[in-house]
């Protein structure tokens, strides 16, 4: 299966050692599935977004994050611009329903929005809030919510495989940053790409000799649900890179280095 790495929505400017100072990124993936049209992993900022932030996103969140807001940077005209029918994603699969991952889905109102359900209960619960924003569902997405199995079938992680696509693609619980948050595994035909959403932020976190970046690291301290949960997952990650990092590619949402170098 043919995948795109793209960034539908740049935000604020970040610095990290040695590397080109960038904005972070919301890296999305484009699946082309043989027999199940278009595959959008995480949407980034949609239209509405860019067009009406304050009332989307929020005032605070457009503050913290300092969005450029960018009509081009949007899914549905990356997919526009890469020679498809936006109404051919049939399907997306989303990490989590922070507002910055989920502000595309009024773009593809005809998709079924995989995701697990606790991630689902908490955003309808919580939403008005900080981080969950009613306008992203206020067109009534055709939901699809998943239970975690208790079994650990995908390198030592749960899987879920996902209602009406193929194997090659499921949601991998990551637990600690939301409720329900989760990664999404593809198979391109070659290895496993593992999405890990907000799982972690920044590459050398994953290193065995952690470094935690000192501005991300404080947005995903702030922003967790679990703090021993969050770090747990990380070494989880850590011990998948050590030991199967020639099977799995992992890379986090916005990092905007790691995309840079997916998109070489
Ligand atoms: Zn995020």
């Amino acid at each position: 299966m043919k995948i795109h790495h793209l960034n539908c929505g740049s935000v604020r400017q970040i610095e990290a050692p040695g590397l080109p100072a960038a904005p972070a990124v919301n890296h999305c993936l484009l699946a082309e599935t043989e027999r199940d049209g278009l595959v959008l992993v995480e949407t980034g900022l949609g239209l509405d977004d860019v067009r009406d932030p304050g009332t989307t996103l929020g005032a605070d969140w457009v503050t913290m994050a300092q969005p450029a807001l960018a009509e081009d940077e949007t899914a549905i005209r990356q997919v526009a611009r890469l020679g498809f029918d936006p109404a051919d994603v049939r399907h997306v699969v989303v990490t989590h329903l922070d507002v910055d991952h989920c502000g595309g889905l009024p773009d593809f109102p005809g998709a079924r929005v995989h995701v697990l359900r606790a991630e689902l209960d908490a955003a309808i619960a919580e939403a008005p809030s900080f981080r969950y924003r009613p306008a992203h569902w206020a067109h009534g997405p055709d939901w699809a919510a998943y239970d975690v199995p208790g079994a650990d079938d995908w390198f030592g992680f749960a899987s879920v495989p996902l209602t009406g696509l193929p194997p090659e693609i499921r949601l991998v619980p990551l637990g600690g940053h939301t409720a329900g948050h989760a990664g999404v595994a593809v198979h391109d035909g070659a290895r496993w790409l593992l999405h890990c959403g907000d799982a972690y932020y920044y590459h050398r976190e994953l290193d065995l000799t952690p470094e935690p970046h000192p501005v991300l690291d404080v947005v995903q301290t702030r922003s967790e649900i679990h703090h021993d949960l969050r770090l747990g997952t990380q070494a989880r990650l850590r011990e998948l890179v050590r030991r199967h990092g020639d099977e799995v590619t992992v890379f986090s949402a916005h990092d905007p280095w790691e995309l840079a170098g997916l998109q070489a």
